[in-house]
């Protein structure tokens, strides 16, 4: 089992497998992606970092998300998904992506043991869509969605509220999330030195006004390490608001993060992290594990985000960890 030096239990490993993006969020990336391209022979190989994965499963690693960049545009994810669910079938498995190759790849994903994904979906406006990736791209998403419900997917739908831009579509968000099965998850905008300055986010108590408008809610338990509360309507439907600004999740942080190019991050919100590249390349998993021990001891008690509005904030970029 993996603990931390603060009695933390760490057993979610999220993997961003590529910094790659066919999108190019303004909360997310700079309009000039260019930088964020780390050179081919940096990335870790999916052998390399499934062998990372067996270090981190036989230690007590219950859970793995996949992420990015986006996932879907690094070839073959499905033969990565592929390998982890072989070695452990009951493991939480799941993928956070924008979509976009949904259509074509939901089936064999589903087929290669992928059990879960988040979905993320700001707008149901094509113009607005087009507008925050700086791509057209809401149809091609749309259809992603229904294919992936045709799959049999839980899913969860994740919509970053943006004040002035799709801060009227609280509301049809839901309904469409409902109307698919699946539930959103409306995410406060984190500032950081990626994202177009002009933005602006909501908070969750303006979230939760504008909802109160049409249903009556109230905030239920949520499942302990969930970064989002949980909220449900009079009439059944649970939807969860991830609120950074405000809520402390830290107390009860379960994961580490894995970058494309193999460095091994203890928080989001916290500059250090140690590579596992030269280890897994050289095959010394004793080395892989050591790194694994240091970095947990590395976990600081609460991240280093500047969420007050003062001083610096965060240059973490959301496409090299995966949010
Ligand atoms: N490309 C995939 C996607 O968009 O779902 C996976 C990676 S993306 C970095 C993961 C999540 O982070 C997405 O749901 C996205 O909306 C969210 N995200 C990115 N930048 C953000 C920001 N500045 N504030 C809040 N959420 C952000
Ligand atoms: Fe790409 Fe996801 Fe970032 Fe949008 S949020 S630019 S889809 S990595």
């Amino acid at each position: 089992m993996l603990v931390d030096k603060f009695g933390r239990v760490i057993d979610y490993l999220r993997i961003s497998v590529t910094q790659l993006c066919n999108f190019k969020c303004r909360y997310c990336m700079p309009e000039d992606g260019e930088f964020n391209n780390i050179g081919r022979s940096n990335i870790l190989s999916y052998e390399e970092m499934f062998d990372f994965v067996k270090i981190c499963l036989d230690n007590g690693v219950k859970k793995i998300r996949l992420t990015g960049g986006e996932p879907l545009v690094r070839r073959d994810i499905e033969k990565f998904v592929k390998m982890i669910n072989d070695y452990k079938p009951d493991l939480d498995l799941a993928m956070t992506t924008n979509g976009y190759y949904l259509k074509q790849k939901a089936k064999v994903l589903r087929e290669s043991g992928l059990k879960r994904l988040n979905i993320s979906l700001d707008t149901l406006d094509e113009k607005k869509a087009n507008f925050i990736a700086r791509k057209d791209v809401l149809n091609q998403v749309l259809d992603g969605i229904n294919e992936a419900v045709k799959e049999g997917f839980g899913i969860k739908l994740n919509s970053v509220v943006l004040k002035g831009i799709n801060d009227n579509e609280i509301i049809d968000l839901l309904e469409f999330a409902r109307s698919k099965n699946a539930q959103i998850r409306y995410i406060e905008f984190m500032e950081n030195t990626h994202a177009s300055s002009d933005l602006k986010g909501l908070r969750k108590d303006d979230i939760l006004d504008i909802l109160s408008k049409k249903y009556s809610i109230k905030e239920i338990t949520k499942s302990p390490n969930s970064p989002s509360s949980l909220f449900e309507t009079s009439d059944g439907y649970k939807f969860g608001i991830i609120d950074p600004h405000k809520h402390d999740f830290c107390a009860s942080c379960n994961r580490l993060r894995l970058s494309a190019d193999g460095l091994l991050i203890p928080c989001l919100y916290y500059e250090d992290g140690k590579s596992i590249k030269e280890a897994m390349r050289s095959g010394d998993y004793d080395k892989a594990k050591q790194i694994l021990k240091d970095v947990l001891e590395a976990k600081p008690e609460k991240n280093k985000w500047e969420n007050d509005g003062k001083g610096e904030i965060s240059s973490r970029a959301f496409y090299q960890t995966g949010g």
